[in-house]
C-alpha cells in the first residue's frame, strides 16, 4: 500500500509526503521549513525519516522551505542539476544531491521514482511516476501542456495528483498584466481546470483509485470550480469509483491510501 499525504498545495506554496513499504519520500519543499515540521508530525513523522526529497523545479513556492530545514536535519535532494547548482550554497555542508535528467530512475527501497520533463517556465521541471509493489502514482505540477510522452508515462496510474491551476475566465477578469495572463495559460505556463479534466480522460482506467488537486491558484481558481469540473468528468467517464479530493491551500490533506 503507498499513501500520499498533502502538506500544502497552492501557487503559494506546494510540498507533499509519500509513504510506502518502509520507505518516505517527499516532493517539493516551497512552505516554511516550521509548517513542513508541524505537517510530517500530524503525519507521524520526522524530517529525520524523510529519505529523499524530490523537487519539481526552482521556483519559490516548491523549494523555499529548504534551507532552514537543511539546518537541522541531513536532506537527501533530488533534482535537475540546475537546482543543484543554484542551491548548494543555501544549504548546510551536509546536504546531498543526486541529479536528474528526464527518463532518471531512482530506487530509494522497495519504491522506485522517475523524472519526466514537462512543460513550465523554469530550467529542467520535472513531474515524477512514483511506483510501489505494481502500484502506480503519478505527480505533475506547473505544466503548461501535457505532451505525448506525458500522457505515456502516466497511463496506468492508480492515483495521480494533478495541477488544476486556473479557471481561464477567472484568470481573464484578474485585472493581471496581459503578459502574465499569457504566461499562466500559455504552454509553458500551468495547467487550467479544463486541461486536467482532459488528462484524465485519457487516463481513463477503472483502476484509477484517487484524483488529487493541486496548486490551484488562490486568485483565478476556487475548489469548488476545479472540483465541478473534474467531477463532472470522472462522471460522464463512468468511474464512480474514483474519489476525487482538492489538496487544501492552507492545511493538510490527510493521508490518501493507494491500494
Ligand atoms: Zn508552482
Ligand atoms: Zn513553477
Amino acid at each position: 500500500m503507498m499513501r500520499l499525504s498533502v502538506l500544502a498545495s497552492s501557487s503559494r506554496g506546494n510540498a507533499s509526503v509519500i509513504s510506502a513499504g518502509g520507505t518516505t519520500l517527499m516532493v517539493d519543499a516551497g512552505i516554511s521549513a516550521a509548517r513542513i515540521r508541524k505537517g510530517l508530525a500530524e503525519c507521524d513523522l520526522s524530517v529525520s525519516g524523510i529519505q529523499g526529497i524530490f523537487l519539481t523545479h526552482e521556483h519559490h513556492d516548491h523549494i523555499c522551505g529548504l534551507g532552514v530545514l537543511s539546518k537541522k536535519d541531513p536532506l537527501h535532494l533530488y533534482c535537475s542539476r540546475y537546482l543543484v547548482s543554484d542551491l548548494r550554497a543555501g544549504m548546510a555542508a551536509y546536504t546531498s544531491f543526486t541529479c536528474l535528467e528526464h527518463g532518471s530512475c531512482v530506487q530509494l527501497g522497495d519504491v522506485s521514482v522517475t523524472a519526466f520533463n514537462v512543460r513550465h517556465d523554469a530550467y529542467e521541471p520535472f513531474g515524477y511516476l512514483i511506483e510501489h509493489a505494481g502500484r502506480k502514482l503519478g505527480y505533475l505540477t506547473d505544466s503548461g501542456t501535457v505532451t505525448p510522452d506525458i500522457l505515456r508515462r502516466l497511463q496506468g496510474v492508480d492515483a495521480l495528483y494533478l495541477e488544476s491551476n486556473y479557471d481561464p475566465e477567472m484568470l481573464e477578469n484578474s485585472g493581471r498584466a496581459p503578459a502574465l495572463i499569457d504566461r499562466i495559460s500559455g504552454d509553458w505556463g500551468h495547467l487550467s481546470n479544463g486541461q486536467a479534466c482532459e488528462l484524465v480522460r485519457q487516463l481513463a482506467h477503472t483502476g484509477l483509485q484517487h484524483v488529487v488537486l493541486g496548486h490551484l491558484s488562490p486568485e483565478c481558481n476556487t475548489p469548488r470550480l476545479a472540483t465541478s469540473a473534474m467531477q463532472n468528468t470522472l462522471d460522464e467517464l463512468g468511474l464512480s469509483e474514483c474519489r476525487l479530493h482538492c489538496a487544501p491551500m492552507a492545511n493538510r490533506l490527510p493521508w490518501i491510501e493507494i491500494h
